[in-house]
């Protein structure tokens, strides 16, 4: 079979599993050789909910690849057939698993709603299993949370919580870019409901990552060692208006809530070591190009940072998180961090000269120079990317066997 990349508006609906295993596998090379030696206690058993793409796959790798960390990785994927492909995220996993395998790493991925009960309870036994198999303690040493979801089931009620992107109080215009064709593309929104925050937080904010730190908890599967993080984002402020002011916002605001909650409830009485708000930089990853002005923002981004030779992708965001943040440390108190108490890798990104220069470079930017002024190229690259096409070293006219690529 031969595949191509099926892409409308900025979503791409299918994937080319070799391209998924060799980006994996090139992830994997660069976790091992930048790395360094953790300060302290080595993670040895490592949670990553949301594990199968962006920054959890990155999160996932750095850890076993780079400390040699068992890990258990929950995601939602549609599986590919013999004859139909499955999400990028499906065969992530999948090359996760092989490559950890033939290296003696343990892996376990469950595939299942990670908002939900069951597959809380599945995960307890995952953990006792993969402890088990490697004869060490049940305990977690990190968890980390990288759930990016258009919806919530709420265990608790049954209700279906659907997340939006909208601003909140005043409609929201701005211009996104397909990226496909470079065309800039107007975009409105109306202001969210309150309806609609409530809902958001429901979905993206912080209850779920609360539950999953109680319920392993009450497992006894935490100890005074473990750390947990979770991702977030602020960006510059001509992207408030539809982020960090709107109903995403008001998500990872309560985000930060539950950090503190977490903090307050188990860290302060040594139950665990402590948890996190990583505030990383932005990339395109699937859940990141729907964002309106995302794209465009994005790109010029790229471009300047690119430039300026700061650039990082997913994997060297996570290196950077573990080597220079998260694992400077024994102690802690001792992780650097803002005066919210977050961690941020978003420091390059959000640099002042960055900053004005990318600003500059969206002033500048028309329909005629878009391809010239921005990195509209690189950011459909990274996309095509993250659904394993455009990959370096692939033959993209060979007859694929989708058969060689089930788990
Ligand atoms: P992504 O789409 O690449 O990954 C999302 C993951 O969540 C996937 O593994 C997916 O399978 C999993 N998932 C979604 N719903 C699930 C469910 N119900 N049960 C189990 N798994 C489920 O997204 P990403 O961009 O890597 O985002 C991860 C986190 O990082 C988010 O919190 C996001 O806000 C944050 N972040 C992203 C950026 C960015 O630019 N991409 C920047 C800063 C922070």
């Amino acid at each position: 079979m031969i595949i191509n990349p099926m892409v409308r508006n900025n979503i791409c609906i299918n994937s080319h599993p070799a391209g998924c295993f060799l980006s994996v596998q090139r992830q994997i090379e660069y976790a091992k050789k930048s790395i360094k030696p953790a300060n302290g206690t080595m993670p040895r058993l490592v949670l990553v909910i949301g594990c199968s793409g962006g920054y959890g796959l990155a999160s996932r790798i750095a850890a076993a690849f780079g400390y040699g960390a068992i890990t258990i990785g929950i995601s939602k994927e549609k599986a590919g057939t013999k004859t139909q492909t499955g999400t990028p995220g499906y065969y992530h996993n999948l090359s996760f698993d092989r490559e950890a395998a033939k290296a003696a790493i343990i892996s376990l991925t469950l595939d299942g709603d990670a908002y939900s009960s069951e597959t809380k309870a599945q995960t307890v036994q995952a953990v006792r299993e993969a402890a088990a198999k490697a004869k060490i303690p049940a305990k977690i040493d990190l968890i980390v949370y990288s759930l990016a979801s258009p919806a919530r089931t709420d265990p608790k009620t049954g209700i279906l919580h659907k997340a939006v992107i909208k601003p909140i109080g005043v409609p929201f215009s701005g211009q996104t870019l397909n990226m496909m064709d470079g065309s800039f593309i107007p975009v409105q929104a109306e202001p969210a409901t309150e309806e609609d925050v409530f809902n958001t937080i429901k979905v993206m904010g912080g209850e779920d990552w609360e539950l999953w730190v109680e319920s392993l908890l009450r497992e006894g599967l935490l100890s005074p060692a473990t750390r947990t993080i979770a991702y977030s984002y602020l960006g510059p402020e001509i992207s408030w208006p539809i982020y960090k002011n709107g109903t995403i916002g008001k998500a990872k605001e309560d985000l930060e809530r539950a950090c503190r909650l977490i903090n307050k409830n188990y860290s302060t009485e040594g139950k665990i070591a402590g948890a996190w708000i990583s505030v990383n930089k932005a990339l395109v990853t699937r859940a990141s190009a729907v964002i309106p002005i995302f794209p465009f923002y994005v790109s010029c981004l790229f471009k300047v940072m690119k430039k300026m030779n700061l650039h990082e992708n997913c994997i060297e965001q996570i290196i950077r998180l573990y080597n220079d943040r998260l694992y400077i440390s024994e102690d802690p108190q001792k992780t650097p961090a803002d005066s919210e108490g977050r961690i941020r890798i978003d420091d390059w990104e959000m640099r002042e000269d960055v900053q004005k220069a990318v600003m500059e470079k969206m002033n500048n930017t028309t329909q005629e120079n878009v391809f010239t002024e921005t990195d509209l190229a690189g950011f459909k690259h990274d996309f095509l990317i993250a659904h394993g096409f455009d990959v370096d070293g692939i033959d993209y006219n060979a007859d694929l066997d989708l058969g060689t690529y089930i788990g």
